[in-house]
């Protein structure tokens, strides 16, 4: 497999590990699939380690990630607070996962911040925040989190041996961030999946958790949405809102909108797409693009967010009546 990072940064990882005894990994707000097959991949194999290791996240996972979380491990702050500080002060390193900094951990990514522990970063988005941490291993150049943390692993314990739950988790990270090897797809991702699937990582397993597993409800809301997709054929795009009085009609829960934002990118001609989703006091804006379009951009300029190249995500004020008219203008500066 390529190497992805120089051998003394792994080493000074190594050493960074020869002095920890308790590890805490944590991951962003709003938990995706890669983040949380990343924080549970790596926590399980440094546990093989023999560290002692707590997984956190911000706010919950959506439940049909629950199958990787076998042991009801992931310690979520914004129920479990007191757990979550003891963790941290016990730790004498914090992983961050999937987020290029604390930031996206919102309030407990302050509360971490200030911890004396060592900080590490492993993820794959542009921009890393590094002055957040003391050792980084971040590339857009991988599929995902979990590619970037599995080829990591291999070039600190070459003999390392996986789990099939590891590589089942590892491998989740891939299919979800990649939208089922549609996207940000690099020659070593089919390598490492392929390794995964060599450890027992079970994609049947991993299809029918993730994409088979819908609440008659979030069946439903997806009929919403697929009923009302709003053309702009004049940029190759399409978007779709989800204001609250229908997300409540379909009783939503977390995660219910998972994957929606893809769907108007299988309409023909159709390259760039969006979704607005209303949440108590804003609108959270998801865009994705194909091949050489950019979205992160008009992200960053009017959605105050960002992401990768074809994936990315930010929000807006709280009114509906502005969404198309602010795509329109945002189109217009990448779409001639
Ligand atoms: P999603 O639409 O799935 O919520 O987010 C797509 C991608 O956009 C994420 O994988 C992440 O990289 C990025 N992203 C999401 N929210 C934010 C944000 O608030 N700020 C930045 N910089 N990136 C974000
Ligand atoms: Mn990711």
């Amino acid at each position: 497999m390529k190497v992805l990072f120089p051998k003394n940064l792994v080493a000074k990882w190594d050493q960074a590990l020869a002095q920890s005894s308790h590890i805490v990994v944590a991951t962003h707000i709003n938990p995706d699939g890669d983040a949380v097959g990343a924080m549970i991949g790596l926590g399980s194999f440094l546990r093989q380690q023999g560290y002692r290791v707590t997984c956190i996240c911000p706010s919950p996972y959506p439940g049909f990630l629950a199958f990787l979380d076998k042991e009801k491990q992931v310690l979520v702050y914004s129920h479990q607070k007191e757990e979550v500080i003891r963790a941290v002060d016990k730790a004498d390193m914090i992983v961050a996962v999937d987020v290029s900094g604390l930031s996206r951990m919102e309030e407990m990514g302050e509360f971490l911040l200030r911890i004396r522990a060592i900080k590490v970063l492993m993820d794959h988005h542009i921009d890393p925040v590094v002055e957040d941490f003391d050792l980084v291993f971040s590339t857009p150049q991988v599929s995902s989190t979990c590619e970037l943390i599995f080829r990591v692993l291999n070039s600190w314990k070459p003999d390392a041996v996986f789990t099939r739950d590891q590589a089942t988790a590892f491998l989740t990270g891939i299919i979800t961030d990649t939208n089922q090897f549609a996207n940000s797809v690099f020659t070593e991702t089919f390598h490492v999946a392929s390794l995964l699937h060599g450890w027992g990582a079970d994609s049947e397993t991993i299809h029918s958790a993730v994409f088979q597993h819908f609440t008659l409800n979030r069946m439903r809301l997806m009929g919403h949405a697929l009923s009302n997709i709003k053309m702009l054929p004049q940029f190759g795009a399409a978007y779709i809102v989800l204001t609250r009085d229908v997300l409540e009609s379909c009783d939503y829960r977390n995660g219910d909108t998972e994957g929606f934002v893809n769907i108007p990118l299988a309409i023909k001609g159709i390259s760039i797409s969006a979704l607005f989703l209303q949440r108590e006091d804003h609108i959270k804006v998801s865009l994705r693009s194909k091949g050489a379009i950019a979205v992160n951009g008009i992200a960053k300029q009017f959605f105050q967010g960002g992401g990768h190249y074809n994936a990315s995500a930010g929000k807006m004020e709280d009114d509906p009546g502005k969404i198309e008219e602010l795509l329109k203008e945002a189109l217009g500066t990448i779409i001639a």
